[in-house]
């Protein structure tokens, strides 16, 4: 949200009047401040047409370079991030891409290390069900359609915190910072409920969207490979068990342990 002339940010028309101001009240300052070693050999007259001259002329001469220069400071202030967000952000679904979903998340990993962050974290690996057959019966752009309202779905339903990234064509991945395995297994089947409630209707008729979801959960600092790997074998056990539902283990004890697989609804 644009907050006008408060706006202090680099992108903000707050900052280019305030460096404005100041550069040009610093530019008198120094004028005035030289010229004063004159000012006790001057008359009356000749001392206030020199102030005259010593605080215009640096306002004339500062006032437009100092705005064309703060501009153009905004106008790449404004290139950059929108650069930054094209750099980050999924073209087709708005969510993370790949990219910056695992470096966010590896930042995550590492402050859970150097700040001793406690409540762990989880990841989830939303993959839809049969999408190949929703492109072959109505069409590739339909398709895409459906992986903006999965996306949006999927937004609309977790914290502001969580972190949503499309990772691979009809594949998406969750980051739950501070979450245990009930948590992470109730964000998962709302999710889930979420995405086989949205509406979704190629030709006229709704058809439902659904999706499978494999969830890795961990309470201390684990490599973020392993991370996924649980989380895509889960997706795997997900997908086996029948898709439409979900599949979440602990990162630690994934090898060998016994995944709750939740059937769906
Ligand atoms: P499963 O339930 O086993 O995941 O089956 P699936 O059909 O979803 O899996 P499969 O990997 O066989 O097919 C994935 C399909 O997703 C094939 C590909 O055309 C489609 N797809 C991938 N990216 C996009 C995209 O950006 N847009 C559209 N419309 N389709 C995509
Ligand atoms: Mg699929
Ligand atoms: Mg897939």
């Amino acid at each position: 949200m644009s907050r006008g002339m408060l706006d202090f940010s680099p992108r903000g028309w707050g900052r280019v009047f305030l460096w404005t101001t100041l550069g040009t009240l610093l530019c008198v300052v120094v004028v005035v401040y030289v010229d004063s070693f004159n000012f006790p050999h001057m008359n009356e007259a000749q001392f206030t047409r020199a102030m005259l001259v010593d605080i215009f002329l640096p306002i004339g001469l500062a006032v437009p370079m100092l705005l064309f220069l703060t501009m153009k400071l905004r106008e790449l202030a404004i290139a950059h991030h929108k650069l930054a967000r094209y750099a980050s952000i999924d073209a087709l679904t708005g969510v993370l891409n790949r990219g910056a979903f695992t470096s966010l998340v590896e930042a995550y990993l590492a402050r859970i290390e150097t700040e001793r962050l406690t409540g762990g974290g989880a990841m989830l690996l939303i993959d839809a069900d049969n999408f190949k057959s929703i492109n072959d019966q109505y069409g590739h752009d339909r398709g895409d359609e459906a992986l903006q309202i999965i996306a949006r779905s999927m937004r609309d339903t977790l914290r502001d915190t969580d972190l949503v990234g499309r990772i691979g064509g009809e594949e998406f991945a969750v980051f739950l910072p501070i979450s245990g395995r009930d948590q992470a297994e109730t964000a998962a089947e709302r999710v889930r409920l979420a995405i086989s409630d949205a509406a979704f209707s190629p030709d006229g008729e709704r058809r439902p969207l659904s999706v499978s979801i494999g969830g890795a959960v961990f309470e201390r600092r684990v490599p973020l490979i392993d991370v996924f790997r649980c989380a895509d074998q889960q997706l795997y056990a997900a997908k086996r068990a029948g898709r439409n539902r979900i599949s979440v283990a602990d990162v630690v004890s994934s090898i060998g342990s016994v995944a709750r697989v939740s059937h769906a609804a």
